[in-house]
């Protein structure tokens, strides 16, 4: 069965087409700067030789009310990615002009929904409520979700073949956006995301974890409207926020080496923010076998790994490991179960 993984990015599409069970790669394709996404997308089919053909199309989409783990995309589907808009609102925009072009240009094509939040289902009661009224919870299904689940999903995967079926670990998924999972025995125990991806530790240029009072403070002391701020949260914050240097933790570390203070002072707040989550969750899971990172931070960056490292030293023998992403491969074996 030939799999389709279709990621939508604001001005990019990439394609990975699978043969399944195998995992053998057909084909890869990525387009930076596409003008449409049926162009793009025409563009690509275009490329796939006449007896290559695709029996449904996977895509990493980030949440839908009420459908949470891996869905084929009906109506109710996508009426779910349109109610909660609100919380994501970039990542839905981009997979439901996806959604709809596939649909439109192949009709018939099984479409399937591998939802960011699948991973975090194991996620107990006591870890995904808030401390607010229960009623919300209840009457707008206000807790935590969790987000990068086919990232953390594939790091699990990778830590039971490494550590076995009884470890706990932490998985650190930290790129352009940022999330930690804590995982007990291959499940997802907590995670640093919540209902939204604007919270945790710091983001490219969205904030991170801080004291939910502040949007009033702004709106009723410095005279803010609710859209500013907002915009401030998703856009001028985080590394950017922080450092005033950009988003891009590179250049942030460039500016460091050249003594630029808010630059050194970003590095670190995100590096403490990683370390004291891993903390959090070694105590709440009773202890800590191994950290893994992944993403392009995560990956590339020895600065941060180091921090994390040696403060978390006193824990004693804690293992790393670096792990490349591959969440498509996630998504594709996802769509496949699904689809059998
Ligand atoms: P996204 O989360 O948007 O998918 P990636 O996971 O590719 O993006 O991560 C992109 C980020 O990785 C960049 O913003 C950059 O900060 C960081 N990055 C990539 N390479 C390096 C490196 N060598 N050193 C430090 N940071 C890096």
């Amino acid at each position: 069965m030939n799999i389709l993984v279709c990621n939508a990015g604001s001005t990019s599409l990439k394609f990975r087409l699978f043969e399944m069970p195998e995992e053998k790669e057909l084909s890869v394709k990525k387009y930076e700067r596409v003008t449409d996404y049926e162009t793009g997308i025409r563009d690509y089919l275009k490329t796939l030789p006449e007896n290559v053909k695709i029996d449904a199309v996977g895509f990493k989409t980030v949440l839908s009310k009420d459908h949470y783990g891996v869905h084929l995309i009906d109506d109710a589907v996508i009426k779910g990615m349109e109610d909660y808009m609100v919380v994501a609102p970039a990542h839905n925009t981009f997979y439901l002009k996806a959604i709809n072009t596939f649909k439109k240009i192949m009709p018939d094509m099984p479409l399937v929904g591998v939802f960011e939040t699948n991973f975090h289902r194991t996620i107990p009661e006591v870890n995904y409520l808030y401390p607010l009224p229960y009623e919300w919870y209840e009457n707008y299904g206000i807790r935590k979700y969790g987000y990068h689940g086919a990232s953390h999903s594939y790091v699990a995967g990778v830590l039971n073949e490494k550590l076995g079926k009884h470890y706990k670990a932490v998985s650190c998924h930290l790129g352009g956006s940022s999330s930690l999972s804590a995982i007990v025995d291959g499940k997802c125990f907590d995670t640093s995301f919540g209902m939204s991806l604007q919270c945790g530790v710091p983001q490219g240029n969205r904030c991170g974890d801080f004291d939910p009072y502040l949007v009033f403070f702004m709106h009723k002391y410095a005279g803010m409207s609710y859209e500013e701020i907002e915009t401030e949260l998703q856009k001028k914050s985080g590394f950017l926020g922080i450092s005033g240097v950009g988003n891009d933790l590179r250049d942030i570390l460039k500016a460091a080496a050249c003594g630029n203070e808010r630059a050194v002072l970003a590095f670190k707040m995100y590096a403490k923010e990683v370390t004291g989550y891993i903390g959090r969750f070694a105590a709440m899971m009773g202890g800590l076998d191994a950290v893994a990172f992944t993403g392009g931070i995560g990956e590339n960056s020895e600065a941060v790994r180091n921090y994390v490292m040696n403060h978390i030293r006193f824990m004693g023998d804690v293992k790393m490991y670096v792990i490349p992403a591959n969440e498509e491969i996630v998504v594709a074996r996802e769509t496949y179960k699904l689809m059998k």
